[in-house]
């Protein structure tokens, strides 16, 4: 079977070392698998730093396409894999998430009869100004193989009216939809014991186990927002320095660009010239997952980090008003705090003072392998 893989952005690039993995370990003489970089992502810690560390095979592709208008972007990304698609005629093309790459491979794809296969299918959160969401529902909906990681996500294609029970053959008019568990929990825990042997990040950064909080902020709507990143910054200070906890914050490059335009300048220098903030530029996956291990706690408006926090059993406060992942919301182990400086304040408190429980919702780590069997079975 061929397959089309389309990466772009920084998470689609780890989360697809999952399913490359899985092919070439258990599915080498049945999958051929076709990598196609849009180049969303294009910083080499953003992009190039994962291939070699999650062992992922250079994409044969790169449409080098880079930032541009939601518009431009996706237009030229739908051009070029349009133009791919009709030279390897794939039985498939595999998309993960929710990004403008996500939606371009979904688009060009399905408009000529190949069939889209969607990895985190029916994440929602509910809130249509977010471009992800947009982008999510529109690949669902040119989806023929839907893989759900988690019951909500299930439940939510169940509502959008797709079917539970419908017999194959499958197709864009026959969808079928899955509760398979998460690629991202396969690779999180694959490469927990790699990062302990290899990360040195810790001693790089002076971190002691369980005396450091992981920050990152990178959504438009914190970044871009001067109040709401003021209110963000103002409550990580409060948070330093009542707590006395090492702050460690990978920055991405939107963040460090709007912190520079849109912080007031008293708390800018306040954050700056305090030796518990720790910046440095986006870290490599093994780092990330050394420090999400061994951290007190996660503060993030990240969907990829804010699960992986609860993975390692590590308590999360989302600096946003709705999360996709509302199982982690449910169980007690995050709180949603948004930018409201008293919300995160009270999350902090609760959060570092009861036990958390972390119930297993994400699968049985072989989530990759399921999709590659189904993918054979029903589209090959
Ligand atoms: N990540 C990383 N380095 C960093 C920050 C995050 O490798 O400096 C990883 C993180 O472990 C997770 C993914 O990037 O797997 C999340 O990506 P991001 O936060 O950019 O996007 P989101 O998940 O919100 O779509």
């Amino acid at each position: 079977m061929n397959i089309v893989t389309i990466i772009g952005a920084r998470p689609q690039i780890i989360k697809a070392s999952a399913l490359s993995r899985a092919i070439k370990t258990s599915f080498k003489n049945s999958i051929n698998e076709v990598l196609v970089h849009t180049g969303q992502h294009y910083d080499t810690n953003m992009s190039a730093v994962f291939f070699d560390e999650l062992q992922i095979p250079a994409p044969q592709y790169n449409l080098n396409i880079g930032s541009a208008s939601h518009g431009k972007q996706s237009a030229a990304m739908i051009a070029g894999i349009e133009e791919i698609l009709q030279k390897e005629k794939p039985q498939a093309i595999v998309l993960y998430g929710d990004t403008n790459s996500t939606l371009a491979g979904a688009i060009a794809a399905a408009k000529i009869h190949i069939p889209v296969v969607h990895i985190e299918a029916g994440l929602r959160s509910f809130n249509k100004t977010m471009p992800e969401e947009l982008n999510r529902i529109a690949c669902d909906h040119c989806s023929t193989l839907l893989f759900s990681p988690t019951q909500s996500g299930y439940n939510n294609l169940v509502k959008e009216g797709f079917k539970t029970h419908n017999p194959a053959p499958y197709s864009i008019n026959n969808p079928k939809i899955y509760h398979c568990g998460d690629v991202m929990y396969d690779n999180s825990m694959y490469f927990a014991d790699v990062a302990e042997k290899k990360s040195e990040v810790l001693k790089k950064y002076h971190l002691q186990k369980d005396r450091f909080i992981l920050t990152t902020i990178h959504r438009d709507n914190n970044t871009d927002v001067p109040e709401r990143l003021n209110s963000l910054f103002a409550s990580l200070l409060e948070i330093q320095q009542s707590s006395g906890m090492s702050l460690i914050f990978p920055l991405h490059p939107r963040t460090k660009k709007c912190m520079e335009q849109w912080l007031d300048k008293t708390l800018l220098h306040q954050i700056q010239s305090n030796t518990h903030f720790i910046f440095c530029e986006p870290l490599s996956f093994l780092d990330t997952v050394m420090l999400e291990k061994n951290c007190q706690m996660v503060i993030t408006d990240s969907g990829g980090v804010q699960k992986e926090a609860f993975y390692f059993k590590k308590p999360c406060i989302i600096l946003r008003p709705e999360t996709e992942w509302v199982e982690i919301v449910a169980c007690g182990a995050a709180i949603l705090a948004d930018a409201d400086k008293e919300k995160i304040h009270s999350a902090y408190q609760l959060l570092s003072s009861k036990n958390n429980s972390f119930p297993s919702l994400f699968g049985d780590g072989k989530a990759s392998e399921f999709i590659c069997s189904e993918m054979l079975q029903h589209l090959s």
